[in-house]
């Protein structure tokens, strides 16, 4: 009809891909007893000295619109937080944004920085919502393969000669999500070099940072040179299990942060008052409620990593961070997302096949340990047992 036919959607938008992950959560759809090893989403409550401040400042019965950048006080006390625990110096009024989310600091910067074709470099396997961002902001994701012989780190050498005239950015989480890998100085220096080198941009998403298992890399954007060509992005979603209050930031350079802003307001105005609130507080909560839950998640990887490796066949690289392993499963003779279905319908367990994180994934799974410690067991139970019946 006339109004509808006026509907033409942007080609960018058109281009954004459907993505294996929601392949999956259609297969689950009206199945019971699955056991998730898929799920990023820790099954743990928020610690009671949040909590405790959330019931308060809810009972003053006022939700208002706040700062558009995020509370003043709450971007101070970040910002010494960074200092104190990253090196890196952020002004709080004019380096530092608080955000929806790590997910929208990852559209804002990119919509500002990207012109149309640019290229964005990124080391794969990748988050899959950078190649979805890159698409979404009318940039050109290219893919740098990273090896599981050589652990998944990236080779500087291929890094570079993907650089070309084009290549405005290059893109990486670290700890990695999915990879399970942490970056160390020396590989986060080589990269910083390139950056400086061919005048590249780095955003750099640290949403892991608490959940590392092996020496504390720097940030990537406190290597001397890095400042003004970084975008650091943190959130509260995994490190307090504040998944569901939409809390994170992005600290980058003064005059681009300007015009990041501008744009962060045309797209959620102001972040959630209560989400704030309790951003406030976990900076304040004592450790002694964290550090037991970055163990335990520490020790179910390690759990998992044991059992999955000892599977005839499977090979898989020890993590050092996040929630992950990225077992290669190709020894089973199927597509990643042939076994992730077939896990699903005869083991009742649920996995992300590799390729949702892009194609040199293909014969990979990515398995997490989000679900709580029982589920997780049952799940490399029923896992192992599979394996078994089908070697
Ligand atoms: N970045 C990575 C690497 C993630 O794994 C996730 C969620 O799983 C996000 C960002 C999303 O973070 P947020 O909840 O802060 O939007």
């Amino acid at each position: 009809m006339a109004v509808s036919s006026r509907i033409q959607i942007h080609p960018d938008i058109l281009n954004i891909p459907y993505g294996d992950r929601k392949r999956i959560i259609d297969a689950c759809r009206g199945k019971e007893g699955l056991a998730n090893l898929a799920s990023g989403c820790p099954d743990m409550p928020v610690p009671a000295f949040i909590m405790e401040r959330i019931r308060a400042g809810l009972d003053s019965g006022y939700a208002p619109y706040t700062n558009y950048y995020g509370l003043p006080e709450l971007r101070e006390k970040l910002s010494q937080y960074l200092e104190a625990e990253c090196d890196i110096e952020a002004d709080s009024e004019k380096e530092l944004l608080i955000t929806h989310g790590v997910q929208e600091g990852l559209y804002i910067v990119m919509r500002a920085i990207l012109h149309p074709g640019d290229e964005v470099l990124m080391p794969s396997p990748h988050y899959a919502e950078y190649y979805m961002n890159a698409i979404a902001c009318g940039g050109k994701p290219v893919l740098v393969p990273l090896d599981e012989e050589s652990g998944f780190v990236p080779d500087l050498d291929r890094l570079e000669k993907a650089i070309t005239r084009k290549t405005r950015a290059v893109v990486f989480s670290n700890p990695n999500n999915p990879l399970g890998v942490v970056w160390s100085r020396e590989v986060l220096e080589g990269i910083a070099n390139l950056a400086k080198a061919h005048n590249l941009i780095v955003v750099v998403d640290e949403i892991y940072r608490e959940f590392t298992y092996t020496e504390q890399p720097p940030s990537i954007g406190a290597l001397p040179g890095m400042k003004e060509r970084t975008f650091t992005l943190g959130g509260f979603s995994k490190a307090y299990m504040m998944m569901g209050l939409r809390m994170g930031y992005v600290v980058g350079p003064a005059e681009a942060m300007f015009s990041i802003k501008n744009l962060h307001y045309c797209v959620v105005l102001c972040p959630s008052y209560v989400g704030q609130i309790a951003a406030l507080a976990a900076l304040d909560c004592p450790r002694e409620q964290l550090e037991p839950m970055y163990r335990e998640f520490g020790d179910r990887l390690e759990m998992l990593y044991r059992e999955v490796e000892a599977i005839p066949g499977v090979s898989c690289v020890r993590p050092q961070g996040s929630f992950y392993i990225f077992p290669n499963m190709s020894c089973f003779g199927m597509s990643s997302m042939e076994l992730a279905l077939t896990l699903i319908e005869k083991a009742g367990v649920v996995t992300l096949p590799g390729t949702e994180f892009g194609p040199y994934a293909e014969g990979y799974l990515r398995l997490a340990v989000c679900a709580k410690r029982e589920q997780v067991e049952m799940g490399i139970a029923r896992l192992t047992k599979f394996a078994r019946e089908f070697g």
